[in-house]
């Protein structure tokens, strides 16, 4: 039985206080509930803003040369979160139009923007061009082309990296891997893609080479993937005399998403690449470049938890206990989509012993509608709330509006302070689903 006081998958700021309820950040998630309504999404300050100083100490411990983390927007982004995102220090990963439009408005330098992306479409190219940001990322030759003619007609001269595909197999969902032979990202090096971008890009009037990168998919535990990919980089490059000012490993740094899974720090992942690139530089004697983590995932996930009410229950034939919840799959479609492994807690008793087997089910018409397809909890009823931790990445950044649902409402909490980032969408409002020209 999983021990009932260890909080470690939620925000830092987790309690239970004096009434015996689940807080963040010394707000009673019961009252939140009450206020803002469920299902109910609140980040805790504190944990986003621990995880970029942790990420920023590791690089000032292990790498001698310039660092810099980008925030990957596409784990969750809305204008509230990017103002505080750009506050603290952070670039930004953006791969579309809105994205870019979003970071730009919250005052992100264009100097920490790096725009990637598979079919990049001229307005997007074009904005970024405009803006001048830090990197465009040159996903394949036919883009290349196509953003030299762009920078051509626009009279721009565009910073470009890169994006290297190594051709490597990493240990994590085929859905979110990125990196290997048969790959949509990137320009292969197995078949010489990478080296002739890197020869054309060199040579082009229209652009400045300045980085490769590499991204070698999502929610990886192992660093040593980093290393290999690095080397690997290094070995097209060396090839082609080019001497990188800036290399990116992508992000992909995993997660806890329930007590079994195993520890997230980033130490290994921050040592690993600052080793890696020390190394592959020292070796051809070549100036420390800047180097880049863009990290999604590990910004957000724990910050985040989705608060739930249980409605109806139910105990099928084969003895199965089902608990339905006011959520699911709209708000959250990455059990669907991955077979992503959640936990829960009942907000009003987190410490009871959990005692009673259940599958906890969304309320949207889809039999993969399922957010825990087995958990012991203490026995729960309609009314009363489950939070689930780790729901900061890849949640509300791909809800949707199944069942014409109405995305939930986001608050941010500080000691003593909530702000409402979101609104729930409000279906009477006109123009949410009317079109009113
Ligand atoms: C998605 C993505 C990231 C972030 O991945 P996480 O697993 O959320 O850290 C970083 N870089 C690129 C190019 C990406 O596509």
């Amino acid at each position: 039985m999983q021990p009932t006081d260890d909080f470690s998958i939620f925000p830092i700021t987790t309690r239970v206080n004096a009434a015996g309820r689940l807080s963040i950040a010394g707000h009673d998630l019961k009252s939140l509930a009450e206020t803002y309504g469920t299902p109910l999404y609140v980040y805790d300050g504190a944990t986003i803003r621990h995880q970029a100083e942790r990420l920023q100490s590791l690089f000032r411990q292990y790498y001698p040369g310039e660092a810099a983390v980008a925030y990957a927007v596409k784990a969750y982004f809305s204008h509230a979160l990017a103002v505080k995102m750009a506050e603290m220090g952070l670039g930004a990963d953006v791969v579309s139009y809105g994205e870019i439009r979003i970071a730009q408005q919250a005052g992100f330098p264009a100097e920490g923007i790096h725009l990637h992306g598979n079919n990049k479409s001229q307005p997007e190219l074009e904005a970024a061009l405009a803006w001048g940001v830090q990197a465009i990322v040159v996903d394949s030759l036919d883009e290349m082309r196509y953003l030299e003619d762009l920078a051509r007609k626009n009279q721009r001269r565009a910073r470009i990296w890169l994006r290297i595909t190594p051709d490597l197999r990493v240990n994590t969902h085929p859905h979110i891997e990125t990196s290997h032979a048969d790959s949509k990202f990137g320009l292969h090096i197995q078949n010489g893609e990478a080296a002739e971008a890197i020869r054309f890009c060199k040579n082009s009037p229209h652009f400045h080479l300045v980085g490769l990168h590499t991204h070698l998919g999502s929610q990886i535990f192992q660093a040593e993937p980093y290393r290999k990919a690095i080397e690997m980089l290094y070995e097209v490059a060396d090839a082609e005399g080019f001497v990188p000012e800036e290399i990116s490993p992508g992000g992909g740094w995993g997660v806890r998403y329930t007590e079994a899974d195993g520890p997230d720090d980033a130490e290994a992942w921050v040592r690993t690449v600052s080793e890696a690139v020390a190394a592959a530089n020292h070796q051809r004697g070549w100036k420390l470049p800047k180097v880049i983590l863009e990290p999604g995932r590990w910004m957000v996930a724990r910050a985040g938890v989705a608060l739930y009410r249980v409605g109806s229950q139910k105990m099928t034939p084969n003895g199965t206990h089902i608990v339905a919840i006011d959520g699911g799959l709209a708000d959250n479609p990455r059990v669907a989509l991955y077979g992503a492994q959640y936990t829960a807690r009942v907000v009003e008793r987190p410490s009871d012993p959990p005692t009673e087997a259940m599958r906890v089910v969304g309320k949207f018409c889809e039999s993969g509608d399922v957010l825990i397809p087995h958990i012991l909890l203490p026995p729960v009823q309609r009314g009363e709330l489950l939070a689930t931790p780790a729901a900061g990445a890849y949640q509300l950044s791909m809800s949707s509006n199944y069942n014409f649902a109405a995305r939930p409402a986001v608050v941010w909490l500080e000691e003593g302070r909530v702000e409402v980032m979101q609104c729930c969408e409000q279906p009477e409002q006109p123009g949410w689903w009317v079109y009113t020209p």
